[in-house]
């Protein structure tokens, strides 16, 4: 199908099934998440279009399009503010069944991922293993057809909202710290497994500490085999750090300070139109996110040729994080004074509140706050230079 076909296709389809409380959610988001309950809604439609897993193979659930349509179709939800779905289960836990998981771990998981039945995060960091992710010490025992698992996971993004948890656990303590790790899915409603909320600086929760004490879990959950986790998790990182396209999550951005600039340009601000010092500043920002959109392309046209992206995925992480950070930091000047307010009821969708200043301005200083940690989730801004300057440059 004709690309543009397709572009009007999925256009049609989101003007019919987009309801006003999911654009609101769509608009009001602050970091990667949308409001859980509303972005479940659009999860559910998703679902019953065929469309909830475009990346995955056909014949699990996917829906068959090019790389293009894939990208097309995310472009379009963006700037149509759809809300999010949390994507988890689809975008990393999937993936990585369809290539370790036994015939009954797909047969049962995949289907409830697509529904929506099940909810999955991600139990990897612990408080003293991030980076460093192999020195993991949460401890998993063998008790006969069960592990015992102690231990604690952190920063697991809206554990508060699963009912299941995947996780990185130590079963051996012998030889390299990798070769004892292993792959396990867990019921977050098991018997001793607790979850404690840890509110951000912008005074929401959307990440938790979660707690394991004595908690038994059935072995056939080990993914792949015992001690060789470390393969499995590395793998699933891989659709975690690769195949997203900052390049559409800039040009929403884009389009937010112009309309920011024109409520403020109304009220007075002449910042927009006056001020050489912030055009200018604005132009750079832009000019870098047109670089990198060309650089997402051309790792989209690697894929699309058999190739992979390689270090150039490291490259598309830094740049399109910082540059989303640079165009925080235009947001929030922009909104001036505005920027300070804090009104949390406000940006619950459905909510009445009456904003106070310009409502594109509610978002400004929570999504600058949260976008911080963009460059320290899946993999850091360091870590990712560590990267390129050995497989690119060769330092
Ligand atoms: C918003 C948010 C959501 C998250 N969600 C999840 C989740 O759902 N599940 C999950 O398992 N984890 C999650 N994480 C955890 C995330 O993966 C870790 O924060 C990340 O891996 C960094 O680990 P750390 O926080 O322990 O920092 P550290 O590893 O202690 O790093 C501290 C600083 O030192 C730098 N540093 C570390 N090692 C090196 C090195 N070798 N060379 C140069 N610099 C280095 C880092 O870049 C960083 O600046 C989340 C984190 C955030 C902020």
């Amino acid at each position: 199908m004709d690309d543009s076909v397709f572009r009007n296709e999925v256009q049609a389809f989101l003007t019919e099934s987009l309801t006003p409380e999911m654009k609101q959610a769509g608009e009001l988001m602050t970091s990667v998440f949308a409001d859980f309950d509303v972005a479940m809604d659009w999860h559910k439609v998703l679902y019953h279009k065929g469309w909830i897993a475009p990346d995955w193979p056909q014949e699990y659930g996917g829906t068959g399009w090019t790389l293009n349509q894939r990208y097309i179709f995310q472009e379009e939800c963006k700037l149509a503010n759809a809300p999010a779905v949390f994507a988890l289960g689809l975008q990393m836990l999937g993936p990585m069944l369809i290539h370790y998981g036994t015939q009954e771990q797909k047969d049962f998981y995949l289907p409830r991922i697509l529904s929506g039945e099940d909810s999955w995060c991600q139990g990897y960091s612990e408080p003293g293993a991030g980076s460093d992710l192999a020195s993991l010490i949460t401890a998993a025992v063998r008790d006969g057809n069960d592990y015992i698992i102690n231990g604690s996971k952190i920063w697991t993004s809206y554990a508060q909202h699963s009912n299941k948890i995947f996780c990185l656990v130590r079963t051996s303590k012998e030889g390299r710290p990798q070769a004892g790790i292993s792959f396990i899915l867990v019921d977050m409603d098991s018997t001793g497994l607790s979850v404690e909320p840890i509110v951000g600086l912008d005074g929401t929760v959307e990440q938790c500490q979660v707690f394991f004490d004595d908690v038994r879990v059935p072995a056939v959950n080990l993914v792949g085999v015992e001690n060789q986790g470390w393969d499995v998790a590395k793998y699933l990182l891989e659709f975690e750090r690769g195949g997203h396209n900052y390049a559409i999550d800039h040009k929403k951005q884009m389009a937010k300070i112009n309309r920011q600039a024109n409520s403020q340009y109304s009220s007075g601000n002449t910042l927009w139109k006056d001020n050489k010092v912030f055009a200018a500043k604005f132009a750079d920002v832009a000019v870098d996110a047109l670089a990198l959109e060309f650089t997402e392309l051309r790792v989209k046209g690697a894929f699309e040729a058999g190739g992979n992206a390689g270090a150039l995925s490291s490259l598309t992480k830094v740049m399109g994080t910082e540059i989303g950070q640079r165009f925080n930091e235009l947001s929030l000047e922009m909104m001036g004074e505005h920027a300070f307010v804090q009104q949390l009821d406000a940006l619950l969708p459905g909510c009445e509140v009456e904003p106070i200043g310009p409502s594109c301005g509610l978002t400004t200083m929570a999504e600058y706050i949260n976008n911080r940690a963009a460059t320290i989730y899946g993999g850091s801004a360091e870590i990712q230079r560590d990267i390129i300057a050995k497989r690119v440059l060769h330092l």
